[in-house]
């Protein structure tokens, strides 16, 4: 059922990181071939496209059945612990921003808006990007090792995003990059800013499409909500 009326400011906003905030993406391509080329082969982009917005262990599985090698429990652990370990390095090398989006964090607490980081990177190497990120600009972090593996899609990392920021889903803005993402900040019932990154994204009735963050008027989200009602 449509909200009567939204808040005019919203009372949070949710953002993903990889992809999102940080050109990550292009650094995961770098770490996920490098593990194939370790182990003898190479990722097929069709494969690498599904992992975009995914989490490490459904990532590790997609990439060793690509590989045509075993996909058990342990074997998609010590893939995640080998590629964690080069995205560790690739991180500590700096972390690209994508456009606008130092701008945006800045322009959030300037505004006074409560802000959250909800991606599905395990904490280790989150923590390295928040070096980059800085930690200061997020009331709350959600990574994906923190979800009882209810990741993206799934609702549950924007759900705990709100429920540790006391606030409801439906009075948040998420802001999304992937297919994955945008549909766990859809079901989570957040109006969702979605601004593809790697994976085309098509407009929805919850999401609005831009081309940047530039492009975002951070201090007009209420505006979200009157066009969901
Ligand atoms: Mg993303």
């Amino acid at each position: 059922m449509p909200r009567d009326a939204g808040p005019k400011t919203p009372a949070a906003v949710l953002f993903d990181m990889d992809g999102t905030l940080v050109d990550s993406e292009k650094l995961w391509t770098i770490a996920l071939d490098d593990y194939a080329a370790h182990r003898g082969g190479a990722l097929s982009e069709p494969t690498r496209e599904q992992m975009v917005g995914s989490n490490m262990n459904r990532s590790m599985g997609l990439l060793l059945t690509d590989l045509g090698l075993p996909d058990g429990d342990a074997e998609v652990a010590a893939a995640a612990q080998w590629v964690a370990g080069r995205m560790a390095e690739l991180f500590a090398e700096g972390l690209p921003w994508r456009p606008g989006a130092a701008e945006a964090l800045r322009e959030a607490k300037r505004l006074g808006l409560r802000t959250a980081l909800v991606t599905s990177t395990i904490r280790s190497l989150t923590e390295r990007a928040l070096e980059t990120i800085g930690r200061e600009n997020f009331d709350v972090t959600v990574c994906g090792d923190e979800v009882d593996g209810r990741n993206k899609p799934d609702p549950e990392p924007y759900l705990k995003a709100a429920r540790l920021l006391g606030v409801d889903p439906a009075d948040c803005v998420a802001v999304e990059d992937s297919p994955t993402g945008v549909a766990s900040a859809e079901a989570a019932g957040c109006a969702v800013i979605a601004i593809p990154c790697e994976v085309a994204l098509e407009a929805g009735p919850h999401r609005t499409l831009y081309g940047a963050l530039t492009e975002v008027d951070l201090a007009a989200l209420g505006e979200l909500f009157a066009d969901a009602a």
